[in-house]
């Protein structure tokens, strides 16, 4: 069960990232995430996140 579960969430992590992908038109996610301003974004990967959960369009 747990092997399935491993399995699962790697799908859904490659799915997600395929996604995020997509949706951004530029190189980098940050370039048109609504995150990308002043102080509201602290993650480390700014400005050249290519992977990001928090990853939300403009
Ligand atoms: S949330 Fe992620 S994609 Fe958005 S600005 Fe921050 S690091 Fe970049």
């Amino acid at each position: 069960m747990a092997r399935i579960r491993r399995w699962l969430r790697k799908i859904m992590q490659s799915l997600s990232g395929w996604w995020q992908r997509w949706q951004a038109p530029g190189r980098f996610l940050c370039d048109s995430c609504r995150y990308d301003y002043g102080d509201v974004c602290r993650r480390p990967e700014r400005p050249n996140a290519t992977k990001c959960p928090d990853y939300r369009r403009r």
